[in-house]
């Protein structure tokens, strides 16, 4: 029988778990997320994680900026920030309006409050195997939930569809840390379905609804999926669940899967940024 990870008890325990630890200490962690342009996804996101974050006891504060806010001064927002004491953790909703250079945005948030571990001080931490202050979200829920679901990518052979500086790259490198053997494939890969038809876990972070289907499935695989994707049926991922459901031995929803394991990873990079700095004190 298919087993459905459920990303979404995951997270609701995870979740409980910090609330619990948070109602225990003085001073709570406080979350700042910057919120430019009026991305109407981003802005349903950035409302998510406020309620969760709320929920647990933490404050979280929205920074909205214009769209037409030059570099210059979103920098300078984000440096009164840095050196704030009662900011425990920033976060940059993507994507930016784009005559701002993400990256440069980014990398100006200190690594110790940098809660999406997108900075390239966590980045190259992560890459090279050592503890960054935070690591990417995403890659951090799917890691927990086959972790959850005693999924041990150990040996296993495991595609990551998808190259993205927030999903498929920082996830390659943590599978590989985690001892599977890594297919890194993107738009410019030929035979994807075959390859991907060999491996043991089918990841697949694209953005294109439903374009995975049972040929590019290995009967009993693990397949992941990280894909929301908007469209007139409403909200859908990557993989195309009807067709794979009884080829695969396990596969996570959408919504339902990825999605709400992503806001726990961020809630839990917040507070362990908070203890760290905490402990910097003492
Ligand atoms: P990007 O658009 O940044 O990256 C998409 C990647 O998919 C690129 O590497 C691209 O290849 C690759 N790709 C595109 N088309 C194909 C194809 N036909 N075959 C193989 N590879 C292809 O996307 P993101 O990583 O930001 O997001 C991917 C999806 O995941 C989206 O649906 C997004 O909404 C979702 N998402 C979900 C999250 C969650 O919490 N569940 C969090 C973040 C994202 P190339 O590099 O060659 O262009």
């Amino acid at each position: 029988m298919t087993v459905i990870m459920d990303g979404k008890l995951l997270s609701e325990i995870i979740i409980n778990q910090l609330k619990i630890k948070t109602g225990k200490l003085e001073k709570k962690p406080h979350l700042v997320v910057f919120l430019a342009g009026n991305n109407s996804a981003s802005r349903i996101y950035v409302n998510n994680k406020k309620k969760k974050a709320e929920y647990i006891g933490f404050t979280l504060s929205v920074v909205e900026l214009p769209s037409d806010i030059s570099e210059k001064d979103f920098l300078e927002q984000i440096y009164i920030m840095n050196d704030d004491s009662n900011i425990n953790a920033m976060l940059i909703q993507l994507p930016l309006p784009n005559n701002l250079n993400s990256q440069k945005i980014i990398e100006s948030v200190d690594p110790i409050k940098d809660a999406d571990g997108f900075t390239s001080y966590n980045f190259g931490w992560m890459a090279l195997g050592y503890n960054p202050y935070a690591v990417p979200c995403t890659p951090k829920g799917i890691i927990r939930l086959l972790d959850e679901y005693k999924v041990n990518p150990e040996g296993k052979n495991v595609i990551v569809i998808g190259r993205s500086n927030i999903v498929g790259k920082p996830l390659s490198l943590m599978l590989q840390q985690r001892n599977a053997t890594v297919t890194m494939a993107h738009s410019k890969t030929e035979n994807l379905a075959e390859i991907a038809s060999s491996q043991d876990i089918v990841i697949s972070a694209i953005g294109i609804p439903n374009f995975i289907n049972s040929k590019f499935i290995k009967k009993g695989a693990v397949v992941i999926d990280v894909g929301i994707n908007r469209t007139e049926k409403g909200i859908t991922g990557d993989v195309d669940f009807n067709d794979v459901k009884d080829k695969v031995s396990m596969i996570t929803p959408v919504p339902g899967g990825v999605g709400p394991m992503t806001i726990a990873m961020l809630l839990e990079n917040t507070f362990e940024l908070f203890q760290i700095q905490q402990n910097f004190v003492l």
